[in-house]
């Protein structure tokens, strides 16, 4: 079984009623697409970019960062590079940048507050992954938006970098889809407020979970739960998703909700076009989509969303797909 799922890895995860599903991988370092590769995943779903900003004196100048952009996409060879911008809470960032401390740097001032705070290190990554782009295939996506003023001043500022790098004639990708992360309730239950600002949207499950069921994502007291198959969760990623077709843009889930078997089941009954994930789990995941058939699914989901409790859930999914998942 295991030779299967790694022989066919590098093919497409086409389910048993012919619908594809891009199943890519989460980095943090450049050196990871190696494994991005060796595991078959379609593209880079996630690139975390935090790395090049931590635990050092001086902010990456912009050639560093467009450096490290570009060789990620040289070594994707066509395949899509989703770079998303810092996720970082000031703390952690370098030196003579530290933010004052927060007593809950989770609800602080962190991934696109802090690079409002600080637009100047924003619109440097961003020319950095802007003229990447010239190089490969890369989809910008933006993290804990939680108001839809949040993401039409980003959007203002990618014009702006945008129409700067135009006039002093510096090459730079032209088509670079925009997206956002539905990571924060506000975000999941006002999909549609959004979705006209943006060309895709993600699902960052790590985050949605903490935010919606309101249980710290690496507090071990309250690990049991951080339930990914919670009613209000599914009832979330589903409304997002149900959102996203209407509008008719592209929808994935980068949140390790996606790495797990058990799950895509009722992920396949919904309409996502990528999930992606640590790049150990591509293999298993393509093989269980591939062993799937979607109207199956989404009457799956049909009465998993009725039952009350994330257990009921998962024993619904084992007791129809047990030996898949
Ligand atoms: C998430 O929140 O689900 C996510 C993918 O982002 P991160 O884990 O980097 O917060
Ligand atoms: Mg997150």
């Amino acid at each position: 079984h295991l030779f299967e799922i790694s022989k066919f890895s590098h093919e497409p995860a086409k389910s048993l009623d012919g619908i594809t599903t891009e199943v890519c991988a989460n980095i943090e370092l450049l050196e990871e697409v190696v494994a991005v590769k060796d595991k078959g995943a379609d593209g880079i779903g996630l690139y975390r970019t935090e790395f090049l900003y931590m635990n050092r004196r001086a902010l990456p100048t912009e050639e560093e960062l467009f450096e490290n952009y570009k060789e990620a996409v040289d070594l994707m060879e066509g395949k899509p590079v989703t770079i998303r911008t810092l996720d970082v809470a000031g703390e952690k960032v370098a030196k003579g940048l530290m933010a004052p401390h927060e007593d809950n740097p989770a609800l602080g001032q962190r991934a696109i507050r802090f690079c409002m705070r600080h637009p100047g290190i924003l619109r440097t990554q961003l020319r950095a992954i802007l003229r990447a782009a010239s190089h490969g295939k890369i989809r910008l996506l933006f993290p804990m938006i939680s108001s839809v003023e949040e993401i039409l001043a980003v959007n203002q500022i990618v014009r702006e970098v945008q129409q700067d790098l135009e006039s002093h004639n510096v090459e730079f990708g032209h088509d670079v889809e925009t997206g956002m992360m539905i990571e924060v309730p506000s975000a999941a239950v006002c999909a549609d407020l959004f979705s006209p600002h943006v060309d895709f949207f993600s699902i960052g499950t790590n985050d949605l979970i903490q935010y919606s069921l309101a249980v710290d994502r690496g507090n071990k007291n309250v690990a049991h739960l951080f339930q990914p198959l919670h009613p209000a969760v599914l009832r979330m990623v589903k409304r997002v998703s149900e959102t996203a077709r209407d509008a008719g843009i592209r929808m994935a889930m980068c949140g390790e909700m996606a790495a797990d078997p058990l799950h895509i089941p009722l992920l396949m009954g919904m309409n996502f076009d990528e999930f992606s994930m640590n790049p150990q789990a591509v293999p298993v995941v393509k093989s269980v989509v591939r062993s799937l058939d979607h109207g199956q699914c989404q009457a799956l989901l049909e009465e998993a969303l009725k039952l009350p409790t994330a257990d009921e859930i998962a024993d619904l999914i084992t007791g129809t797909y047990g030996d898949l998942v």
